[in-house]
Protein backbone atom coordinates (compact mmCIF):
# COMPACT_ATOMS: atom_id res chain seq x y z
CA UNK A 1 0.00 0.00 0.00
CA UNK A 2 1.12 3.40 -0.99
CA UNK A 3 1.46 4.80 2.77
CA UNK A 4 2.75 1.79 5.28
CA UNK A 5 5.99 2.67 5.09
CA UNK A 6 5.18 6.32 6.09
CA UNK A 7 5.41 6.74 9.69
CA UNK A 8 4.78 10.41 11.87
CA UNK A 9 3.54 11.40 14.78
CA UNK A 10 1.69 15.10 14.57
CA UNK A 11 -0.59 16.69 16.17
CA UNK A 12 -2.67 19.29 14.52
CA UNK A 13 -5.25 21.90 15.98
CA UNK A 14 -8.52 22.59 13.48
CA UNK A 15 -8.59 26.39 14.28
CA UNK A 16 -11.83 28.37 12.87
CA UNK A 17 -9.15 30.09 10.80
CA UNK A 18 -8.15 26.92 8.69
CA UNK A 19 -12.20 26.40 8.24
CA UNK A 20 -12.71 29.98 7.19
CA UNK A 21 -9.51 29.49 4.57
CA UNK A 22 -11.00 25.99 3.63
CA UNK A 23 -14.35 27.60 3.19
CA UNK A 24 -12.62 30.08 0.29
CA UNK A 25 -10.70 27.47 -1.12
CA UNK A 26 -13.82 25.20 -1.51
CA UNK A 27 -15.76 28.17 -3.32
CA UNK A 28 -13.48 28.94 -5.46
CA UNK A 29 -12.28 25.38 -6.87
CA UNK A 30 -16.58 25.24 -6.87
CA UNK A 31 -16.48 28.28 -8.94
CA UNK A 32 -13.83 26.81 -11.16
CA UNK A 33 -15.76 23.98 -12.04
CA UNK A 34 -18.95 25.16 -12.89
CA UNK A 35 -19.55 24.06 -16.37
CA UNK A 36 -18.22 20.27 -15.36
CA UNK A 37 -20.94 20.21 -12.36
CA UNK A 38 -23.62 22.09 -14.16
CA UNK A 39 -23.41 19.48 -17.06
CA UNK A 40 -23.42 16.72 -15.20
CA UNK A 41 -26.44 17.63 -12.73
CA UNK A 42 -28.29 18.51 -16.08
CA UNK A 43 -27.75 15.18 -17.56
CA UNK A 44 -28.99 12.64 -14.58
CA UNK A 45 -30.44 15.40 -12.31
CA UNK A 46 -32.55 18.65 -12.96
CA UNK A 47 -28.77 21.25 -12.93
CA UNK A 48 -29.59 22.92 -10.20
CA UNK A 49 -26.16 21.39 -8.15
CA UNK A 50 -23.79 23.96 -9.25
CA UNK A 51 -26.16 26.63 -8.02
CA UNK A 52 -26.72 24.74 -4.94
CA UNK A 53 -23.06 24.75 -4.15
CA UNK A 54 -22.37 27.94 -5.22
CA UNK A 55 -24.94 29.31 -2.77
CA UNK A 56 -23.77 27.45 0.04
CA UNK A 57 -20.49 28.42 -0.34
CA UNK A 58 -21.53 31.87 -0.37
CA UNK A 59 -23.81 31.35 2.60
CA UNK A 60 -20.56 30.25 4.25
CA UNK A 61 -17.93 33.18 3.56
CA UNK A 62 -21.03 35.84 4.50
CA UNK A 63 -20.32 34.47 7.69
CA UNK A 64 -17.05 34.48 8.14
CA UNK A 65 -16.55 37.42 10.23
CA UNK A 66 -19.40 35.96 12.79
CA UNK A 67 -17.61 32.45 12.55
CA UNK A 68 -13.91 33.58 13.01
CA UNK A 69 -15.16 34.49 17.05
CA UNK A 70 -16.60 31.08 17.39
CA UNK A 71 -14.68 28.02 18.45
CA UNK A 72 -14.32 25.83 15.47
CA UNK A 73 -16.84 23.01 16.97
CA UNK A 74 -19.23 26.36 17.10
CA UNK A 75 -18.59 27.70 13.63
CA UNK A 76 -18.91 24.32 12.15
CA UNK A 77 -22.34 24.03 13.86
CA UNK A 78 -23.28 27.24 13.17
CA UNK A 79 -22.56 26.50 9.31
CA UNK A 80 -24.91 22.98 9.37
CA UNK A 81 -27.67 25.27 10.50
CA UNK A 82 -26.92 27.82 7.83
CA UNK A 83 -26.89 25.29 4.96
CA UNK A 84 -30.09 23.57 6.06
CA UNK A 85 -31.80 26.98 5.14
CA UNK A 86 -29.79 27.66 2.03
CA UNK A 87 -28.64 25.55 -0.05
CA UNK A 88 -32.13 23.78 -0.98
CA UNK A 89 -32.42 20.80 -2.86
CA UNK A 90 -31.06 17.44 -1.88
CA UNK A 91 -27.59 18.26 -1.53
CA UNK A 92 -28.72 20.88 1.31
CA UNK A 93 -30.10 18.79 4.41
CA UNK A 94 -27.34 16.35 3.40
CA UNK A 95 -24.46 18.97 4.02
CA UNK A 96 -25.95 20.75 6.79
CA UNK A 97 -25.87 17.15 8.55
CA UNK A 98 -21.90 16.66 7.70
CA UNK A 99 -21.23 19.83 9.50
CA UNK A 100 -23.64 19.34 12.27
CA UNK A 101 -22.36 16.17 12.92
CA UNK A 102 -18.80 17.00 12.56
CA UNK A 103 -19.34 19.81 14.99
CA UNK A 104 -20.85 17.37 17.39
CA UNK A 105 -17.82 14.90 17.27
CA UNK A 106 -15.44 17.51 17.64
CA UNK A 107 -17.12 19.49 20.42
CA UNK A 108 -17.22 15.89 22.73
CA UNK A 109 -14.03 14.18 21.29
CA UNK A 110 -12.11 17.06 20.49
CA UNK A 111 -10.54 18.21 17.08
CA UNK A 112 -6.56 18.55 18.12
CA UNK A 113 -4.90 15.33 16.74
CA UNK A 114 -5.19 14.16 12.83
CA UNK A 115 -7.31 11.25 14.06
CA UNK A 116 -10.04 13.12 16.21
CA UNK A 117 -10.24 15.33 12.85
CA UNK A 118 -11.00 12.41 11.15
CA UNK A 119 -13.15 10.94 13.52
CA UNK A 120 -15.05 13.87 13.35
CA UNK A 121 -15.33 13.62 9.07
CA UNK A 122 -16.26 10.07 9.52
CA UNK A 123 -19.02 11.11 11.48
CA UNK A 124 -20.64 13.52 9.12
CA UNK A 125 -20.03 11.61 6.22
CA UNK A 126 -22.09 8.80 8.76
CA UNK A 127 -24.77 11.64 9.63
CA UNK A 128 -25.37 11.94 5.29
CA UNK A 129 -25.95 7.94 5.25
CA UNK A 130 -28.08 8.03 8.04
CA UNK A 131 -30.25 10.97 6.36
CA UNK A 132 -30.19 10.06 2.93
CA UNK A 133 -30.88 6.50 3.65
CA UNK A 134 -28.21 5.41 1.18
CA UNK A 135 -24.57 3.55 1.37
CA UNK A 136 -21.66 3.03 -1.38
CA UNK A 137 -22.60 2.14 -4.84
CA UNK A 138 -26.02 4.28 -4.95
CA UNK A 139 -24.34 6.44 -7.29
CA UNK A 140 -23.89 9.59 -4.87
CA UNK A 141 -21.49 11.52 -2.90
CA UNK A 142 -21.15 8.99 -0.51
CA UNK A 143 -19.28 6.99 -3.75
CA UNK A 144 -16.61 9.44 -2.75
CA UNK A 145 -17.07 10.38 0.94
CA UNK A 146 -17.33 6.81 2.16
CA UNK A 147 -13.83 5.93 0.80
CA UNK A 148 -12.18 9.04 1.86
CA UNK A 149 -13.69 8.69 5.84
CA UNK A 150 -12.83 5.13 5.78
CA UNK A 151 -9.23 5.84 4.45
CA UNK A 152 -8.80 9.27 6.66
CA UNK A 153 -9.36 7.01 9.52
CA UNK A 154 -7.43 4.49 9.23
CA UNK A 155 -4.47 6.08 7.87
CA UNK A 156 -4.45 8.53 10.83
CA UNK A 157 -4.24 6.23 13.56
CA UNK A 158 -1.35 4.37 11.64
CA UNK A 159 0.13 7.68 11.96
CA UNK A 160 1.33 7.94 8.32
CA UNK A 161 2.98 11.28 7.37
CA UNK A 162 0.90 14.15 5.82
CA UNK A 163 1.90 14.02 2.30
CA UNK A 164 1.07 10.42 1.73
CA UNK A 165 -2.10 10.54 3.98
CA UNK A 166 -3.08 13.61 1.11
CA UNK A 167 -1.93 11.72 -1.61
CA UNK A 168 -4.21 8.62 -0.33
CA UNK A 169 -7.29 10.87 0.43
CA UNK A 170 -7.01 12.69 -2.46
CA UNK A 171 -6.51 9.20 -4.77
CA UNK A 172 -9.61 7.78 -3.06
CA UNK A 173 -12.14 10.82 -3.74
CA UNK A 174 -10.68 10.65 -7.26
CA UNK A 175 -11.31 6.82 -8.06
CA UNK A 176 -15.02 7.38 -5.61
CA UNK A 177 -15.85 9.85 -8.15
CA UNK A 178 -15.62 8.08 -11.49
CA UNK A 179 -16.46 4.75 -9.90
CA UNK A 180 -20.12 6.64 -9.85
CA UNK A 181 -19.85 6.56 -14.22
CA UNK A 182 -20.25 2.96 -14.58
CA UNK A 183 -23.17 2.07 -11.74
CA UNK A 184 -27.24 3.01 -12.64
CA UNK A 185 -28.31 5.17 -9.49
CA UNK A 186 -30.87 3.66 -6.79
CA UNK A 187 -30.78 7.22 -4.77
CA UNK A 188 -31.52 10.92 -5.68
CA UNK A 189 -33.15 12.15 -8.75
CA UNK A 190 -30.78 9.52 -11.24
CA UNK A 191 -32.64 6.77 -9.67
CA UNK A 192 -35.81 7.12 -12.44
CA UNK A 193 -33.18 7.20 -15.50
CA UNK A 194 -32.10 3.53 -14.66
CA UNK A 195 -29.50 2.34 -17.03
CA UNK A 196 -29.32 6.08 -18.81
CA UNK A 197 -27.88 7.41 -15.70
CA UNK A 198 -24.66 4.93 -16.71
CA UNK A 199 -22.17 7.06 -18.82
CA UNK A 200 -21.91 9.89 -16.66
CA UNK A 201 -20.60 10.73 -13.01
CA UNK A 202 -22.48 12.20 -10.20
CA UNK A 203 -22.58 15.61 -10.10
CA UNK A 204 -23.08 15.09 -6.19
CA UNK A 205 -20.12 13.10 -6.23
CA UNK A 206 -18.08 15.36 -8.21
CA UNK A 207 -18.28 18.20 -6.02
CA UNK A 208 -17.92 16.24 -3.07
CA UNK A 209 -14.20 15.37 -5.07
CA UNK A 210 -13.41 18.89 -5.93
CA UNK A 211 -13.77 20.41 -2.31
CA UNK A 212 -11.85 17.35 -0.98
CA UNK A 213 -9.19 17.93 -3.62
CA UNK A 214 -8.88 21.86 -2.45
CA UNK A 215 -8.67 21.15 1.16
CA UNK A 216 -6.00 19.05 0.79
CA UNK A 217 -4.11 21.68 -1.73
CA UNK A 218 -4.97 23.43 0.85
CA UNK A 219 -3.33 21.79 3.40
CA UNK A 220 -0.13 21.01 1.16
CA UNK A 221 0.31 24.77 0.28
P1 LIG B 1 -31.45 17.76 -6.13
O1 LIG B 1 -31.17 16.34 -6.48
O2 LIG B 1 -32.57 17.91 -5.17
O3 LIG B 1 -31.62 18.60 -7.36
P2 LIG B 1 -28.70 18.61 -5.88
O4 LIG B 1 -28.70 18.65 -7.37
O5 LIG B 1 -28.14 19.81 -5.21
O6 LIG B 1 -30.14 18.33 -5.34
O7 LIG B 1 -27.84 17.39 -5.38
C1 LIG B 1 -27.83 16.17 -6.09
C2 LIG B 1 -26.82 15.24 -5.46
O8 LIG B 1 -27.23 14.88 -4.15
C3 LIG B 1 -26.68 13.94 -6.20
O9 LIG B 1 -25.77 14.07 -7.29
C4 LIG B 1 -26.19 12.98 -5.13
O10 LIG B 1 -24.78 12.96 -5.04
C5 LIG B 1 -26.73 13.59 -3.85
N1 LIG B 1 -27.83 12.79 -3.30
C6 LIG B 1 -29.12 12.75 -3.72
N2 LIG B 1 -29.84 11.92 -2.93
C7 LIG B 1 -28.96 11.40 -2.02
C8 LIG B 1 -29.07 10.48 -0.92
N3 LIG B 1 -30.24 9.91 -0.59
N4 LIG B 1 -27.98 10.20 -0.21
C9 LIG B 1 -26.78 10.78 -0.51
N5 LIG B 1 -26.62 11.66 -1.52
C10 LIG B 1 -27.69 11.96 -2.26
MG1 LIG C 1 -30.12 18.86 -8.80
Amino acid sequence: MLVTTCLAKYTVRVKTEFILSAASAVHHAILAHESEIESLDRAIGDGDHYINMKRGCATVLSMRDELATFAPDAALQRIGMKLLSTIGGASGPLLASFFIAMAKTAGEKGAETLPQIAAAFAAGVEAIRMRGKADIGEKTMLDVLIPVARTFVELTAQGVEPDCLLAAIRQQAEQGMLATRDIIATKGRAASLGERAIGHIDPGAKSCQIMITAVCDLIAA
